[in-house]
């Protein structure tokens, strides 16, 4: 941290400065210019409130130069992550792809769909049983039955599942049933769920909040990452802007900009994201283009009949055309998807 001081700061005003600064443990390095006095802050200052200094009145800015997130840094950890869920790999040559419906809804509609992106090549299953829904009259999901049945997919297809938890309280019974923990866009600073997810070993897929930053997405990572568990797979679903042609917009520079800073793995949803049907093709293609190392994707095999989100949800046909063309983009840019 740097303190730039404001012009014609007494010495004495400093010389206080200083002194507040050592009594939190934190060594102040004063350099005077000619006009400006700045000082350099040497030590664990995450303690400090940099909103607090900068009301001093003596100081004119405050600037950070070491970013808040530690665990999920780059910096910290020049390496990729792979997150491995069951032998499948997050995070390294091959992409893996997470598809199904937005809800689970019946034993025939999971089963089918299941059986179905498996033909195709997806490698895990998705499916809500908690949905956290904008109305409370929509669907809420089929809740513990409704995991029941992803376990049943499961067990049919050999395919692993995703399902989103809403509530702190329902952790034994995902750790039991679900083989990645999706923490929903409206929950990504739930702090008190973070952190009990922190304290478990399962795969994490962590959400951005479609009013979040990239950084508060990565102090949210850090929530999960500082509890002991480091299986998290960060995942960019869209955030909302002022254009209303799509239910958000895909922040596909989040994908560059998130392996740039974090080693963790990167996954697209683009149904989400567009809200669209015919949409979630050309995104899925960027997505794999800009380096995506996963994506996730609603899969319906009756899209007008859905419980929810049938709008932006393909079908098992449709996502078998889209599956080759995925392959060649990954072919294109060093990777695989089949
Ligand atoms: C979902 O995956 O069905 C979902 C509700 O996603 P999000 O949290 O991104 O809105
Ligand atoms: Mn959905």
């Amino acid at each position: 941290m740097i303190i730039v001081l404001k012009n014609g700061v007494a010495y004495e005003e400093v010389m206080e400065l200083n002194e507040w600064i050592s009594g939190h443990g934190i060594t102040a390095s004063p350099i005077y210019g000619s006009g400006t006095t700045v000082i350099g802050l040497v030590g664990d200052t995450s303690e400090l409130d940099k909103d607090v200094l900068a009301m001093m009145p003596c100081v004119d800015k405050v600037i950070l130069v070491q970013e808040p997130y530690k665990k999920s840094n780059r910096k910290f950890h020049p390496e990729n992550t792979i997150v491995s869920v069951n032998g499948i790999e997050f995070g390294g040559n091959k992409i893996p792809v997470i598809a199904g419906p937005c809800s689970v809804e019946s034993e025939e509609q999971i089963i089918l769909i299941a059986k179905e992106i498996k033909k195709s090549g997806a490698t895990l299953l998705r499916g809500g049983a908690f949905k956290p829904r904008t109305s409370p009259y929509s669907f809420q999901g089929l809740k513990s039955e409704g995991l029941m049945l992803l376990d049943m997919a499961r067990r049919v297809t050999g395919l692993p599942v995703v399902s989103e938890i809403t509530n702190p309280s329902y952790i034994d019974l995902f750790n039991d049933y679900v083989d990645i923990i999706q923490v929903g866009s409206r929950n990504m600073q739930n702090y008190e769920l973070l952190k009990q997810l922190g304290q478990l070993k399962k795969p994490i897929l962590l959400k951005r909040g479609f009013s979040n930053t990239i950084e508060e997405m990565l102090m949210s990572a850090e929530y999960i990452m500082s509890g002991g568990n480091e299986n998290v797979i960060l995942c960019e679903r869209g955030i909302r802007t002022f254009e209303t042609q799509t239910r958000n917009t895909l922040d596909i520079s989040a994908v560059p900009i998130l392996k740039k800073l974090s080693h963790l793995p990167v996954v697209i949803d683009p149904s989400h994201a567009a809200g669209l049907s015919y949409l979630v093709e050309p995104l899925t293609l960027a997505a794999i283009a800009a380096g995506a190392d996963g994506l996730i994707i609603e899969v319906h095999n009756d899209p007008k009949n859905a419980l929810s989100d049938g709008a932006q949800s393909i079908t098992p046909e449709q996502f078998h055309q889209l599956m080759p063309k995925m392959q060649k983009v990954s072919e294109a840019v060093g990777r695989t998807v089949l």
